[in-house]
């Protein structure tokens, strides 16, 4: 019995809440809310964090298999961080063996510091994306996993908007059963998720994430932490003002995510994913006071939402939309493409096949060739040697520039165009206005392969011809 799974497929509007397996909060207490919770009418599952806010917490298979044995059904979360792909396998073998079927895919939140020291570097070996080809791998062996990703609709410029969606398409190419929406409070928003997937016939279920947002949570997520949250200054004050009343603002949180849950099953989405509280008793009020609202969505749909002023929306564009000039870098590389097109079978694909694999039988050469392409690619792209070569398929921009080395999209960290690593813009921005520029925005939907880690620091043009390197789908005609 997986309650997620068949409210889903009843259509039946459910609700999963957030339990937040971090340090600070104690395990027996987490316990104890998910045996509460398990009694709450509506609520499918608990969903437990892993690495929230890019910290390690409790062990969430633990958590999760604790408050399954108190009745509440988890939703594991599974990231990326700090594992690569045989670890996430192992990981996921240990969930099927002991019976845990709904797990939350994701990329994660880049690891933090300590104040006032540098990040360490952190293993990113799959993108979400990735990760959910590798269960749909599993799945195919017999695991019945039932795989939520995440996806943020609160991205005000194109570039980000538009990837935002596109990746989630292509999480759900890749086997994604349901989809969770990052937290934010814009409904002109979460209808324009909703318009994008009808329009496109995606019926994949979305849960519309519903935040009981504190001050201190306020304060934060509107410095942008955790990466990927961002609350409006105008939301901020509204909850300054809130907060100074007896209650502390409860009552106003509460009304606020009540009325956000009625506006979501207006917009028809398939639940709500509430967080930000580990009271019962408050999940139990929001959900008793949504239904009761439920008739008056299109009124709370309406009010004012919160959104950076000239924020970008798909329908009706906005100042942050991306011109149309294209760069000289693509606009050679592509005119030499034309002229020596090696993508296909061709007579110059064997003649290179040919020299790469003689090339191949002499490690100095290769070493030396790989030199040149190095000397070559390094200043003008950045390369870091990685040996699986993808420039082609992300217009030019080196996947190994992104801190997390995504391959299939950004995360959901980034803010206004700006990495939520390191102080530069987020390199899907470029890849994004170059493939506008060139018309090739169709070619992004391309899935792509995670690298092979053992080709770093070879040669990416043997690889490339003596087909070493796992191969991303073949680009249309024309490229
Ligand atoms: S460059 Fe973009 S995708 Fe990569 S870590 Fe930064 S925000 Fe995320």
């Amino acid at each position: 019995m997986n309650p997620l799974r068949e409210a889903l497929a009843a259509g039946r509007f459910c609700y999963v809440v957030e339990l937040v397996a971090s340090r600070l909060a104690r395990e027996a207490r987490l316990l104890d809310v998910a045996a509460r919770l398990a009694s709450c009418p509506g609520v499918v599952a608990g969903s437990v964090t892993s690495y929230a806010g890019g910290a390690p917490g409790h062990d969430p298979i633990r958590v999760g298999t604790a408050a399954r044995a108190r009745g509440l059904t988890p939703n594991i979360h599974l990231t990326c961080v700090s594992q690569d792909r045989d670890g996430l396998r192992k990981t996921l073998e240990d969930l099927h063996a002991l019976g845990i079927e709904n797990v939350f895919a994701m990329t994660g939140d880049y690891p933090t510091a300590p104040v006032g020291q540098d990040r360490p570097p952190a293993v990113f070996d799959l993108d979400s994306v990735q990760l959910v080809a590798l269960i749909s791998e599993l799945r195919r062996a017999g695991m019945p996993f039932h795989v939520a990703v995440a996806v943020s609709p609160f991205k005000y410029t194109e570039a980000d908007c538009f990837y935002q969606y596109l990746k989630l398409e292509k999480k759900i190419a890749a086997g994604a059963d349901v989809a969770i929406t990052q937290l934010g409070y814009d409904a002109r928003k979460f209808r324009e998720l909703m318009r994008y997937l009808h329009e496109g016939g995606v019926r994949t279920p979305v849960l519309g994430n519903v935040y009981l947002l504190n001050l201190r949570g306020a304060e934060k997520m509107a410095k942008g932490e955790p990466p990927g949250c961002w609350v409006a200054p105008e939301l901020l004050e509204a909850v300054r003002r809130e907060s100074a009343a007896g209650d502390g603002g409860q009552a106003a949180r509460l009304e606020r995510a009540a009325r956000m849950v009625a506006v979501l099953r207006g917009l028809g989405y398939a639940g709500a994913y509430l967080g930000g509280t580990h009271d019962a008793g408050q999940i139990a009020w929001i959900i008793q006071r949504a239904e009761a609202l439920a008739p008056r969505w299109e009124e709370f749909a309406a009010e004012p939402t919160y959104a950076p002023r000239d924020g970008f929306y798909l329908y009706e564009g906005g100042a942050r939309s991306v011109s149309r000039r294209r760069h000289a870098i693509p606009v050679a590389l592509d005119a030499l493409g034309r002229l020596f097109p090696v993508q296909r079978e061709s007579w110059l694909r064997r003649l290179l096949r040919g020299f790469f694999g003689w090339v191949d039988r002499f490690p100095l050469l290769a070493r030396g060739l790989e030199r040149v392409e190095m000397a070559i690619k390094g200043p003008a792209f950045g390369c870091q040697a990685c040996g699986n070569c993808v420039l082609g398929h992300m217009e030019y921009v080196c996947p190994q520039t992104c801190p997390k080395q995504m391959r299939n999209g950004p995360c959901g960290g980034a803010h206004l165009g700006r990495c939520e690593v390191v102080d530069k813009p987020c390199i899907w921005g470029q890849v994004y206005e170059r493939a506008k520029a060139a018309n090739r925005l169709v070619d992004l939907r391309a899935y792509l392969p995670a690298p092979d880690r053992h080709l770093q620091g070879s040669s990416s043009w043997i690889n490339y011809f003596l087909e070493r390197a796992p191969a991303p789908p073949a680009r249309g005609p024309g490229h």
